[in-house]
């Protein structure tokens, strides 16, 4: 498996318009922006872009304006914040809207070596339904496209798959390339064992990702919410933890298959238990069965210590899901176990999940991971094996 699409390498931008579609949908707070993690993203391949002589003309979509201008949901702060990343060497436009004269000018005047930053794509309702016309008049300001939006990717919208079905050529970014370069060693070619953890709060958010999971690797670890309709359906009491009562066929599935394909499917056996879902509840380890009244919130320390092990001696780690409740004190040890088992192992690790990466970065241990996506729901598309539309429309390398 490899991408096998065109990337930045493959075209030569210089004193060209490209349209590239970045992901700056970055928490805002009191007009300005807050975590700049995914503006710092697209960077590279901006800075690369503009250094080549490129003039740039950078696009993304800001929280869930549904169609309509909101105006604490501008661009304009998030161009703001650009600006100083890249130094006044590169002069960074605005303008106010996504589509219309205004913006076609905008677009013409651009030079080489700057960058204009276009209005929230999502203030026009056409972005998320795919409109033909907005695509085609946004792929009208542009003679090449590049996406770098991994984190929308799995979204068939009309600046994701839209533009780059009508703005060719149609390449990779930096970022995107190096997503997909991650996920494809990790999956296509890893080194053994190859070893998932899964966790979340549930069976069903995850079904197909364990599915495809169980074909490639050598050991599957589960823990979080979704652990207990596992433990239900092998006949455990699990007393008032979360449980999907529908989904105990699929989860007796999802075990016979592993014993099927020799996977070496690993489940908790103690558990952090609590007498409600709170900060300051009544809490206690108990091994096997979870008495009544009581909830699973956690794995406990023997299956911390077990899980550990499987990751110290793995060649390779997928992780998505925290193993607990990780969000409240109590019940973050079991995520916060992974996170630093992960860090100290020699394994080639990749950690997808906004909750996953969330505890990567409240462990600290960003530095010591091998990759980790900007993507949540794209991540876990590519995860279940599913071709993402704002990849598909990209140019094959062996295409012209
Ligand atoms: P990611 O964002 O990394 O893909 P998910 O969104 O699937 O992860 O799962 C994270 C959520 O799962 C968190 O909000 C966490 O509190 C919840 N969770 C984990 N373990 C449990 C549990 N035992 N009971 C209830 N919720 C849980
Ligand atoms: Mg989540």
């Amino acid at each position: 498996m490899s991408l096998a699409k065109k990337t930045l390498r493959d075209i030569d931008p210089a004193g060209k318009k490209v349209f590239v579609r970045v992901d700056f949908n970055v928490p805002l707070k009191d007009g300005v922006v807050g975590d700049d993690t995914r503006i710092r993203a697209a960077l590279p391949t901006l800075q690369d872009l503009l250094s080549r002589g490129a003039a740039v003309i950078a696009a993304s979509h800001l929280g869930r304006p549904k169609g309509q201008v909101v105006e604490s949901l501008r661009m304009a702060p998030v161009a703001a914040r650009l600006q100083e990343l890249l130094g006044d060497a590169v002069p960074v436009k605005t303008v106010t809207a996504v589509r219309g004269e205004a913006v076609r000018e905008a677009a013409a005047a651009l030079q080489p070596g700057e960058l204009l930053v276009l209005e929230n794509l999502r203030f026009e309702a056409g972005e998320t339904e795919n409109d033909p016309e907005l695509a085609e008049e946004l792929a009208d300001l542009a003679e090449l496209f590049v996406q770098d939006a991994f984190g929308t990717c799995h979204r068939a919208h009309a600046s994701t798959a839209g533009v780059p079905e009508r703005c060719k050529p149609a390449v990779a970014g930096l970022l995107l390339e190096k997503e997909i370069q991650a996920f494809d060693q990790a999956m296509g070619n890893p080194k053994q064992p190859l070893v998932a953890v899964i966790g979340g709060a549930k069976v069903s958010d995850k079904i197909l990702v364990l599915e495809t999971l169980l074909e490639k690797v050598d050991c599957l670890l589960i823990g979080g919410g979704m652990a207990y309709t596992f433990l239900k359906a092998q006949g455990h009491e699990i007393g008032s933890s979360l449980c999907e009562e529908d989904r105990l066929d699929t989860a007796r599935e999802v075990l016979a298959e592993a014993v099927a394909r020799s996977v070496e499917l690993m489940l908790p056996t103690d558990h952090v238990v609590a007498d409600r879902f709170a900060e300051d509840a009544a809490t206690q380890t108990v091994n096997g069965d979870i008495p009544e009244g009581w909830m699973g919130l956690d794995i406990g320390p023997e299956t911390q210590a077990a899980y550990a092990a499987r990751l110290a001696d793995a060649g390779t780690v997928i992780w998505n899901g925290p193993m607990g409740v990780f969000e409240l004190e109590p019940f973050s040890h079991g995520t916060s176990c992974v996170a630093q088992a992960l860090a100290q192992s020699d394994a080639m690790s990749v950690v997808g999940g906004g909750d996953s990466v969330a505890a990567i970065k409240k462990n600290g241990v960003e530095a010591k991971i091998g990759h980790i996506s900007t993507g949540g729901g794209a991540f876990l598309e590519l995860l279940e094996g599913k071709e993402l539309p704002g990849i598909a429309q990209l140019d094959y390398i062996d295409s012209k």
